[in-house]
């Protein structure tokens, strides 16, 4: 039974969007091995470096369970690095597990000296505006018919979806609100406590493994 929502636990901003769900009320999984995906009616994959990500998926042997799970149902967000992964496209490269029909551009924002935030209102996502944080982050070059825009930064693509996947250029979970955690729950149809909105700056950083 699909029932919980993961984190895949290989490599870069894995504690930030564990205490998002928590602080939704759920109790995620953090991802290491093929048999945890049994369970997930949804999987984060965090931020990070996607090349590094896609060599450890390889090694840990996740790559094939994971576009299983997929077909089987499992939906998937990707922030940034994780939005990589899922791309069906990526401009001037290989691309990796070919989930979304979209093609992004790793690195277009820029490097890490010219990191940024926006706040923006995401009408798909909440009603109060959201804190968003681009690091060297991708740009969502492309769409394709299936794909819903959710956000533009500066006229380009940042955030979009399908019926089975969630893309952010940007990192939702370095900011105190759980709006897209929630989002993300609720379409994989994992309900969530109603009360929790927001969560105190950092309190990830407080979180023990
Ligand atoms: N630049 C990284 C990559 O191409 C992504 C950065 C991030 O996840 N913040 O994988």
């Amino acid at each position: 039974m699909r029932s919980k929502i993961g984190v895949l636990d290989l490599q870069g901003g894995v504690l930030e969007h564990l205490t998002h769900l928590e602080a939704l009320g759920l109790e995620p999984v953090a991802v290491k091995k093929a048999e945890q995906l049994e369970d997930l009616a949804g999987i984060i994959f965090p931020g990070g470096e996607s090349t590094c990500m896609i060599r450890l998926l390889r090694i840990f042997e996740l790559e094939v369970p994971i576009k299983e799970a997929f077909s089987d149902g499992m939906k998937i967000w990707g922030t940034c690095a994780g939005a990589i992964l899922i791309a069906n496209e990526v401009v001037g490269e290989k691309p990796n597990l070919q989930l979304m029909n979209i093609t992004v551009d790793r690195n277009a924002f820029g490097p890490q000296i010219d990191s940024f935030h926006e706040t923006a209102v995401i009408p798909a996502i909440s009603d109060e505006p959201l804190e968003l944080t681009f690091i060297r982050a991708p740009q969502i070059t492309a769409v394709e018919d299936e794909v819903q825009v959710l956000h533009r930064t500066n006229g380009i693509v940042t955030a979009a979806e399908t019926e089975n996947c969630l893309a952010t250029s940007f990192h939702p979970e370095l900011s105190g609100s759980t709006a897209f955690h929630r989002y993300f729950a609720e379409k994989c149809g994992v309900s969530v406590k109603q009360n929790s909105t927001s969560i105190s700056d950092k309190a990830w950083m407080q979180r023990k493994r």
